[in-house]
C-alpha cells in the first residue's frame, strides 16, 4: 500500500461533498470522493439557493450557469384567509456591494450536476458504488474501510471529511452525539403545474387558521413546489428527516384539497412530476472535528426547511474548510487554522438552527417587518450575507474606526466597483478571486503612508504565495511609483463600505471574510496575525 492513497478523502457526493471536492481540486489538493449510490441523485430536497452561495458559485465561475438553470424568485406573497396581506418584492437590481440580491430556486439534483461537471473539468470524479463502512485514525493519518463492487478496500489519507448526510456513518464512527429532535408532523410535497391566477416566479404562503401551504416556483411553465402539513393518517416511518421514500406516495388530490382549503378558488394542480411525504429535524453534532476527521453539511447539522438554509450552510462549510486543509497540506497552516473551522461553522450552525426553528414554528404568522428591520434586511439574513464570525477567536481589528463603519473583522468582505486606470472598471470580487488571501491597502493621499508601504514590501517579499496585495485610493491620477496594482475608488464608495476613511489595511481570507483590519499605525500587527494563522515564515 502506498503511504497515502490520497491527501483528503471526501465521503458522500451530495451538494456539500461535491463542493468540498471541487474546492480541494481548485486549491490543488489531491483528493478522492466516494459515494455509495451508483447513480446521480434525482431527489430534490433543497431548492432555495441563497445570495452568499451564488457569490461562492461566481468565484468558481458557475453563477451564470446556475442562474440559467434556476428560477429567480421575484417576490414573496403572504395570503391570509384568501386575501393578499403582504407582498415583499425581491426583484432588486444588483447593488455595488451585493451582486446577487436575490433568491434563486435551483433543484438540488441540478446543483449537484453543476458541481459534478465542474469537478470533472478540474480533473476529479465521483467514485460511485463505493460505501464507507468504517473509519480509524492515528495521530498522523486516517484509514477508511470501504465497500466497493470489487470487495472491501482500505483508503489511507491525511484527512477525511464526512459529507455523508443526516445519518452520517462518519459522525457515528467519531462517537459524536447528534443533539436535537425531530419535529412531530409529517409534510407532503408536490412538484406540480398550477393552472389559474397564481403569479409565476413568485413564492406564495397561504395561511388559514393553523394551516400553511407554501408554493415556490421551479423551472418549467407555471411549475411550483408545494408543501404543507399532512393531516391524513399519520405516517409510520423510521426516518425523521427528508423524504420518506415510501412505496405509496401521497396522491395529488391531497395537495389539491389542502390548496382549496387555504387559497381562494380557481387554482388547479395538474401534471404532477412527483409527490412525497417528508419530515424535518433540528440537530447539531457536538463537535465538527475530531483529530483529522471533519464533518460538514447535514452530517453536522439539520435544520427545519424554513428559509432554505441547510444546503446553503453546508456549502459554506465546505467553502470554509477546503482552504484550511489546503494551507495545512502545503505546510503553511497551523493547528489553530484547522481548529477555526469547528469554532466558526458550529457557531453559524447554532445560529441558523435557532433562526430556522423560530421561523418554522411561526409560519402561520405574518412577517414582523419591524423586528426584522425591513424586508430587505430580512432577506439579507436568510441570504447568509450577514453571517459573520465577529467576536470569535482568530479575528483582529486595531485602531480607530468611524462609528458608522459597519464592517468588522469576521464579516463578509463586500463587493464594490473600482477602476484600473487605463483598463476600465472591475469589481472588488474580481480582486478577491484565486486561492490566496488578499491584503487591501486603502489610502487617501498621493503616497502610501510609510507603515503601510513597509508592510506591503514585507508581504511581497515573504508571503507572496499566501497573500496578494492590492492598493486602493480615491484619486486616479499620478500612481506612486512601485505601487501595483493601484485601483481607484471614485467617490470613495468602496472605502466607505469598508469603513476605511483613513489609511488602513484589510486582510481578506480565501473564503472572503475579513480576518484582520487595522489603521496605518497598527498595520504591522498583521505580521504576527499571519504567523499565528499560517505559521512563521521560513528563513
Ligand atoms: C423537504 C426539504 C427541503 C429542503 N429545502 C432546502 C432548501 O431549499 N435550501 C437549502 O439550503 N436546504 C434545503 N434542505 C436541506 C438540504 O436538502 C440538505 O441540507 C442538503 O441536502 C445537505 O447536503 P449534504 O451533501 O450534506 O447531504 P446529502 O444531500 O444527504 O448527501 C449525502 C450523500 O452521502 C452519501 N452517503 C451516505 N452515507 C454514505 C457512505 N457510508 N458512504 C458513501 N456515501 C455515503 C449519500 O448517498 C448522499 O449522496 C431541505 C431539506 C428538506 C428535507
Amino acid at each position: 500500500m502506498a503511504e497515502f492513497e490520497t491527501e483528503v478523502l471526501v465521503v458522500g457526493a451530495g451538494p456539500v461533498g461535491l463542493m468540498m471536492a471541487v474546492e480541494l481540486h481548485r486549491h490543488g489538493v489531491p483528493c478522492r470522493i466516494i459515494e455509495r449510490s451508483t447513480e446521480a441523485s434525482v431527489e430534490c430536497r433543497a431548492l432555495h439557493v441563497q445570495s452568499r452561495t451564488l457569490e461562492v458559485l461566481e468565484h468558481l465561475g458557475l453563477a451564470e450557469a446556475a442562474m440559467e438553470l434556476g428560477v429567480r424568485v421575484r417576490a414573496e406573497n403572504i395570503w391570509k384567509d384568501g386575501s393578499l396581506l403582504q407582498r415583499i418584492p425581491m426583484d432588486w437590481d444588483p447593488l455595488p456591494d451585493i451582486p446577487f440580491p436575490m433568491m434563486l430556486n435551483l433543484e438540488q439534483n441540478m446543483m449537484e450536476a453543476l458541481l459534478s461537471d465542474h469537478l470533472t473539468r478540474l480533473g476529479g470524479r465521483v467514485e460511485r458504488g463505493v460505501a464507507l463502512t468504517g473509519v480509524a485514525q492515528v495521530p498522523e493519518s486516517v484509514t477508511a474501510t470501504v465497500w466497493t463492487p470489487d470487495g472491501v478496500d482500505h483508503i489511507r489519507c491525511r484527512y477525511l471529511v464526512g459529507c455523508d448526510g443526516s445519518t452520517s456513518l462518519v459522525r457515528k464512527e467519531m462517537g459524536l452525539p447528534f443533539e436535537g429532535h425531530p419535529y412531530p408532523d409529517t409534510y407532503i410535497m408536490a412538484d406540480v403545474e398550477v393552472e389559474g391566477w397564481l403569479a409565476p416566479e413568485e413564492s406564495h404562503r397561504f395561511i388559514r387558521g393553523d394551516e400553511v401551504l407554501l408554493a415556490t416556483p421551479i423551472r418549467g411553465s407555471h411549475r411550483f413546489r408545494m408543501t404543507t402539513r399532512d393531516d391524513g393518517p399519520s405516517q409510520v416511518s423510521p426516518s425523521e428527516y427528508g423524504f420518506l421514500g415510501e412505496s405509496r406516495p401521497p396522491a395529488l388530490q391531497e395537495m389539491q384539497r389542502a390548496l382549496d382549503r387555504v387559497a381562494r378558488p380557481g387554482l388547479h394542480l395538474v401534471n404532477s412530476r412527483w409527490t412525497s411525504h417528508y419530515r424535518v429535524s433540528r440537530r447539531l453534532a457536538s463537535r465538527f472535528r475530531k483529530g483529522r476527521i471533519f464533518l460538514a453539511g447535514d452530517a453536522a447539522h439539520l435544520f427545519p426547511d424554513a428559509g432554505g438554509q441547510g444546503m446553503n450552510t453546508g456549502i459554506q462549510d465546505a467553502w470554509g474548510l477546503a482552504w484550511r486543509l489546503a494551507s495545512d497540506l502545503r505546510g503553511s497552516g497551523t493547528w489553530t487554522l484547522l481548529g477555526g473551522y469547528e469554532v466558526e461553522r458550529r457557531h453559524v450552525a447554532t445560529e441558523v438552527a435557532a433562526r430556522t426553528d423560530r421561523a418554522f414554528r411561526t409560519r402561520t404568522e405574518l412577517l414582523d417587518q419591524e423586528a426584522e428591520g425591513s424586508p430587505q434586511r430580512w432577506m439579507q439574513s436568510w441570504a447568509q450575507l450577514e453571517t459573520n464570525y465577529r467576536d470569535l477567536p482568530g479575528f483582529e481589528q486595531h485602531g480607530s474606526r468611524p462609528e458608522q463603519a459597519a464592517l468588522e473583522a469576521g464579516d463578509r468582505a463586500p463587493d464594490g466597483r473600482l477602476e484600473l486606470p487605463g483598463k476600465g472598471t472591475l469589481r472588488v470580487f474580481d480582486l478577491l478571486k484565486g486561492t490566496s488571501s488578499h491584503a487591501l491597502f486603502f489610502f487617501q493621499g498621493l503616497e502610501l503612508p510609510d507603515e503601510l508601504a513597509r508592510l506591503a514590501d514585507w508581504l511581497v517579499q515573504h508571503r507572496s504565495r499566501q497573500v496578494c496585495c492590492h492598493f486602493i485610493r480615491e484619486t486616479c491620477s499620478l500612481p506612486p511609483e512601485g505601487l501595483s496594482p493601484l485601483y481607484c475608488d471614485p467617490g470613495g464608495a468602496v472605502a466607505t463600505s469598508y469603513g476605511a476613511q483613513e489609511s488602513s489595511v484589510f486582510l481578506i481570507r480565501p473564503d472572503g471574510y475579513v480576518g484582520f483590519r487595522a489603521d496605518a499605525e497598527n498595520a504591522g500587527r498583521l505580521l504576527g496575525w499571519l504567523d499565528r494563522l499560517l505559521g512563521p515564515v521560513a528563513d
